[in-house]
């Protein structure tokens, strides 16, 4: 069974402004995907965009990337945009290595920086192509 390709975006406090600028440069392609994040980066792209629908898991550090990383071992996810801090300490760097983790497990495309998810949607994520597997 065909579904749309599901997407999630992440991103630490830093690259939040980082994450809505990127979405909103490809929101016509967002649309045709179904759209998942961590708490507060899915609300900062609802606010910033309301014509796109995110699913909001819980904020990361109370367990959001481990929900992301759930979606990828059921083979829910077909993408991760994940914007990190690489200049900041941050209380839940576990669950950031354990999500990153699984992407290269499951072979998850995942973009870990700007000029990567560019290249992502370059090469066709979210092209509106269905992707095959179960609906979430
Ligand atoms: P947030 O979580 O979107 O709720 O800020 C992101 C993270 O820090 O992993």
């Amino acid at each position: 069974m065909a579904r749309r390709p599901a997407l999630a975006l992440i991103a630490h406090d830093a690259m939040k402004d980082e994450m809505v600028d990127f979405v909103r440069a490809h929101v016509a392609r967002f649309l045709h995907c179904d759209l998942y994040a961590t708490g507060t980066t899915g609300g900062r792209i609802q606010e910033a965009l309301p014509e796109l629908s995110v699913h909001r898991f819980k904020s990361g550090p109370l367990g959001g990337d481990q929900q992301i990383g759930a979606m990828i071992a059921e083979n829910r996810l077909d993408g991760l945009v994940f914007f990190i801090d690489p200049l900041s300490p941050l209380p839940h760097d576990v669950d950031v290595k354990a999500l990153t983790r699984l992407a290269v497990v499951y072979d998850i495309p995942m973009a870990l920086n700007r000029r990567t998810a560019e290249y992502l949607i370059k090469a066709g994520l979210c092209d509106g192509s269905p992707v095959a597997g179960s609906a979430p």
